[in-house]
């Protein structure tokens, strides 16, 4: 069966509730949604991803009211950030209710929580009327897609319905946060910086990660079919052929050794073409993907995680 494609989150939110995959918007990237309490859909977001059963999903949420259909207690710290970050780019990981079936949180005793800001991603989860599990719009180990197109190309097979929309303003995902233990601790970089943050949690401890805390972060991910590497210049990068440039610096004035090149003017600018420019290179046969390295600030912190976990892949 092919696809719906609509402008509907209303369309959509019915596809869903008949138990189909929903390809949708957030703020931060495409999303494959699934109602969160159907086994059945949830197993198809496994399958259609290629995703380890033990690599949780996050539950997206209209509302804060809906939090205590998810999360069996919401810790002060966790009240603290949702009222400063809620609805936005941050994942928030509460210990689960029982309903929830253990397949959304790979069978661990926590859940990811999430509002999405974007307008029309809330319209489509007030329209789901219940819990949307939801992991990136991508097959397993591969970049985040960041437009409708690139989602559908990898994903149709095995999805029902399409929200299309623009394309994604951050580009780069949420924010994970553990509020399950007796301090907060900082388990993915994202759109939230670690500064914004510590001003509302200063216990904060951001040497999180931890593979058996958040299992997402064991394996391979966000990596194209290029080689990725780090680069303090572009002029560090030789003339090899089929080599593409993403950065803020542009290469110094003269033959370009690049067969594709990007240059942002901003870390925002830089976060939001990343994987877009992934993708585009991967279409040209672009063989290795020059990305310049930035500082660990702000926005900056989450580049580089995504660009050393492409580039170790
Ligand atoms: P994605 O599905 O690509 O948006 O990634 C979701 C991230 O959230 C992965 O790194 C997951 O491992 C992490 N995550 C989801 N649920 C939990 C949880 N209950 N505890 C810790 N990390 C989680
Ligand atoms: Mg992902």
């Amino acid at each position: 069966m092919p696809s719906v494609l609509t402008n509907s989150p209303q369309e959509a939110a019915w596809w869903l509730r008949a138990g189909h995959l929903v390809i949708f918007p957030t703020e931060t990237v495409y999303g494959l949604g699934c109602d969160a309490m159907a086994e059945s859909a949830v197993a198809k977001v496994f399958e259609a991803k290629g995703r380890p059963a033990d690599n949780p999903l996050i539950v997206h949420l209209a509302d804060r009211q809906q939090i205590a259909l998810v999360a069996r207690r919401v810790p002060s710290v966790a009240h603290q950030l949702m009222e400063a970050f809620f609805p936005g780019p941050l994942t928030i990981i509460l210990p689960k209710a029982d309903n929830i079936p253990d397949a959304v949180t790979g069978h661990l005793d926590t859940v990811a929580v999430r509002i999405p800001s974007l307008p029309v991603a809330q319209e489509f989860l007030r329209n789901a009327k219940g819990p949307v599990a939801a992991p990136s719009a991508n097959l397993s180990s591969r970049p985040s897609t960041t437009t409708w197109q690139a989602a559908y190309e990898e994903l149709e097979p095995h999805v029902g319905c399409v929200l299309c929309h623009d394309p994604a303003t951050t580009g780069l995902e949420s924010t994970v946060v553990d509020c399950t233990g007796p301090i907060p601790r900082l388990l993915r970089p994202g759109a939230v910086s670690l500064e914004d943050l510590y001003a509302v949690a200063p216990t904060l401890s951001a040497i999180g990660g931890h593979p058996h805390r958040s299992p997402g972060m064991r394996y391979r991910h966000y990596a194209p079919s290029a080689a990725v590497c780090i680069v303090r210049h572009p002029n560090e990068c030789d003339s090899a052929p089929e080599t593409a440039y993403i950065g803020i610096t542009p290469p110094e004035s003269g033959a370009s050794p690049f067969d594709a090149i990007q240059i942002c003017r901003s870390l925002e600018e830089y976060a939001h073409r990343l994987f877009a420019f992934f993708r585009r290179c991967e279409k040209r046969g672009i063989k290795r993907i020059c990305c310049e390295e930035v500082s660990e600030e702000g926005l900056g912190r989450a580049i580089m995680d995504r660009l050393r976990r492409a580039a170790t892949a």
